[in-house]
């Protein structure tokens, strides 16, 4: 007899980068797909992608595009840090979590320093706590605070509390980088510009969400301070970073930013999880473990629920920022898929 359980389906809550690309980001990638152009980013849609970047930004900021976040984040403290020196980041961040060493691989040794706070958040008097610390010669100087915007675990720094982080950072002689892998969630969910959420908050260099928000592969990098980004063009090309038909990263980037589909793709993302948010609060079986801010919903769930919606075919992590079940939502998500998971766990129950 065939099984009536699907054990694959079309929309799933496991992660962001689950999804397809989205309409726009494909449009101009086969826009792109016309004739010769030149090869590393010397072509027109690098060009373009990158002054769109500067004028959305409100700044003169150096831009680059490499193939994934991780690269993003690990060349960018790279290029912030020499090896003798610390990074300062939350003990959930995904630099430390979830990048398999290559922020210590990538700057040869810079030190991760785990910092505590609330919801996925930098506390600024644990942070100032390691950055005062030690002064000796025997310990890694601190040299950045890296902040995720939003956090791993779906929650947003305010921009007073950016300020805070930043504050302390040139005070102490820091700089400071912010993986943005959910970026354009945040800034959607904040109503601010990018340029507040950004320079204008103190930030030195964003990573900023291509993958999640709509596009099949790449990052933006924007170093709002040029000097920050002296020869970080070879330190891509060493580390297998630059894309040499990099006209097919770029276009589909100014695909979302001309169109404006990145933020709708993040609204639309932010929207479908407080749905799913919704429906889930009314099943008393259920804890939500954060407030949900952006695209994910992060729920505690009985073990034997999580086997029987893995056993109905859904896919979800449980090991991101907590033991719950995180649940992720996309430009693609639907209220249908919602509606037929929250059918699900209702049976299961
Ligand atoms: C997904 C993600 C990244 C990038 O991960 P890659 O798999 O390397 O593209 C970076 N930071 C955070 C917070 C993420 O969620």
């Amino acid at each position: 007899m065939l099984s009536t359980r699907p054990t694959t389906r079309p929309v799933q809550f496991a992660s962001d980068n689950y999804s397809g690309i989205c309409p726009e980001a494909l449009d101009y990638l086969l826009k792109a797909n016309q004739g010769d152009a030149p090869a590393y980013g010397d072509d027109e849609w690098t060009q373009k992608a990158a002054d769109k970047f500067r004028e959305i930004f409100e700044i003169d900021c150096e831009v680059f595009f490499v193939f994934n976040g991780t690269a993003a984040n690990s060349l960018t403290l790279a290029s912030l840090c020499q090896s003798y020196h610390s990074v300062i980041c939350h003990e959930l961040a995904h630099v430390e979590t979830d990048e398999c060493g290559a922020p210590e691989f990538a700057s040869n040794g810079s030190k991760l320093l785990l910092a505590q706070g609330d919801h996925g958040k930098l506390d600024p008097a644990d942070v100032q706590r390691l950055i005062t610390k030690r002064t000796d010669i025997h310990y890694p100087k601190p040299k950045v605070i890296s902040l995720t915007q939003a956090t791993e675990v779906g929650t947003l720094y305010t921009p007073d509390e950016l300020a805070a982080l930043t504050d302390l950072a040139r005070h102490h002689g820091l700089k400071v980088h912010m993986d943005g892998a959910r970026f354009a969630n945040a800034l959607v969910a904040l109503g601010k510009t990018p340029a507040e959420l950004t320079w204008k908050a103190g930030i030195d260099v964003l990573c900023c969400c291509g993958t999640k928000n709509g596009m099949g592969i790449g990052e933006a990098i924007l170093f709002f301070d040029r000097a920050l980004a002296e020869d970080f063009a070879y330190r891509c090309k060493q580390a297998g970073q630059l894309c040499s038909k990099m006209r097919f990263i770029s276009a589909p980037w100014l695909g979302l930013l001309e169109t404006g589909a990145w933020l709708r793709n993040a609204e639309h993302a932010n929207r479908m999880a407080a749905y799913l948010e919704q429906q889930l609060s009314t099943i008393p079986e259920l804890e939500i473990l954060f407030p949900r801010q952006v695209n994910g919903v992060f729920v505690q769930m009985p073990q034997p629920l999580i086997d029987e919606l893995y056993r109905r075919g859904w896919k979800f992590y449980t090991f991101i920022g907590t033991d719950g079940a995180r649940l992720m939502c996309a430009w693609n998500t639907t209220t249908e898929a919602i509606d037929e998971l929250v059918k699900d766990i209702r049976d299961a129950i």
